[in-house]
């Protein structure tokens, strides 16, 4: 073998097999093909899965993110503390709602939001707090509720890379989706839960914002044609889309099990080599394979050009980029952040990747160090 791809899903569509067809033919014949009994379906089922009161299905995860702070009433003169380690989809939603991103460093063992930091980071202009779970890894939410519900200050979730993914609250689990008033999903096709194109998702905690979502996401409609309510757009979900989400929800727990058992194969084929692996925690679903190198350019090369795929995720900290400037930020304001975005990779991971793949990606990893 020669080649490892960093991504195959060609491979679930072909496991999928006829029930992904059926479900296709079925929407193709209904003739009905946006927001439908198909997406109604799949949002009661997604909440149910998340444990959510509610479920609303949009057009991706970044019009999620927008959504959720548009209505949760955040705009101008507000600030959103998030992280800028997650690509930038938080800021440029924020920014999107005409509020300002305030950035929070992260703990450097999960990559995640680190609570330590979060209270000293709280002012009179903050609005929200938006955590992320990210390469499907939850943030600490027992810490960071508590320290949200303690200023009385809405959580909005980045869940894009986290379905399924779940933290210890006392003595259950509670998955991602369920902690905030929102939450956003991304059903972009490479995710946990993939589409077969754009779509996306927030859960929410009560009804009244999940009503507030189906008007924005429907030109703020309260009557169709008739009232307009509140400022909204086209946001609205494929009748397609949410079919293949229901097939595809069925397995995703399956799937996830099968993405921790392959972080397992690289926990025990790479433990004894110079790289930091992921901490495993049972609740990380693994959304991507992360190692964390001092020789990340040179191991990326070297990887690449034996075949075997993988990417930085993310190599330009959101308060380094020249779209936010204005911001003001500046190298060494973030320490963890910076230096994660030095040092990380990530290694292909999906549940259809198999043993000898995973040998084969170890074996290339191992060769490197010599
Ligand atoms: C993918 C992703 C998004 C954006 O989702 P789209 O569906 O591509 O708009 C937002 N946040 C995170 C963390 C993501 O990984």
């Amino acid at each position: 073998m020669s080649h490892v791809a960093f991504g195959d899903l060609a491979r679930q569509a072909a496991d999928l097999g006829a029930e992904l067809a059926d479900a296709l033919v079925r929407v193709a014949s209904g003739g009905w093909y946006v927001l439908g009994s198909e997406v109604r379906a799949f949002e009661t089922e997604f909440a149910a899965y998340c444990g959510a009161t509610a479920c609303v299905g949009v057009a991706s995860g970044a019009e999620a993110l927008y959504l959720a702070l548009r209505a949760l009433d955040v705009g101008p003169g507000d600030d959103v503390i998030t992280v800028a380690n997650a690509c930038m989809y938080q800021a440029a939603a924020i920014r999107q709602a005409g509020a300002r991103p305030l950035f929070v460093d992260i703990d450097p063992a999960t990559h995640n939001l680190d609570p330590a930091l979060l209270e000293a980071a709280i002012t009179p202009h903050t609005r929200a707090i938006m955590p992320v779970h990210l390469y499907g890894r939850p943030a600490a939410m027992p810490a960071i509720a508590a320290i949200a519900s303690a200023h009385n200050l809405p959580l909005i979730e980045d869940a894009a890379q986290a379905h399924g993914a779940w933290c210890r609250d006392g003595d259950h689990q509670r998955r991602t989706g369920s902690w905030g008033a929102l939450a956003a999903f991304s059903f972009y096709p490479s995710k946990n839960l993939g589409a077969l194109g754009d779509a996306g998702a927030l859960s929410a905690a009560n009804e009244d914002l999940a009503a507030r979502l189906r008007r924005l996401r429907f030109y703020g409609w309260g009557e169709k044609y008739v009232t307009i309510e509140d400022g909204g757009r086209n946001s609205r979900l494929d009748e397609i889309q949410a079919a293949a989400l229901r097939v595809k929800l069925r397995r995703l727990e399956v799937w996830n099990a099968a993405r921790r058992a392959r972080a397992g194969w690289y926990r025990e084929l790479l433990a004894d080599l110079p790289i930091t692996l992921p901490i495993d925690e049972p609740g990380h679903v693994y959304h991507l394979f992360v190692i964390e190198c001092a020789a990340r350019d040179s191991l990326r090369t070297h990887l690449l050009d034996h075949g075997v795929g993988c990417d930085i995720h993310y190599p330009l900290p959101a308060h380094l980029q020249p779209a936010y400037a204005d911001l003001g930020g500046r190298s060494g304001d973030l320490p963890h952040t910076e230096r994660a975005a030095q040092r990380l990779l990530s290694l292909p991971l999906y549940p259809e990747l198999r043993r000898d793949e995973v040998e084969y990606v170890a074996a290339q990893v191992r060769k490197f160090f010599g």
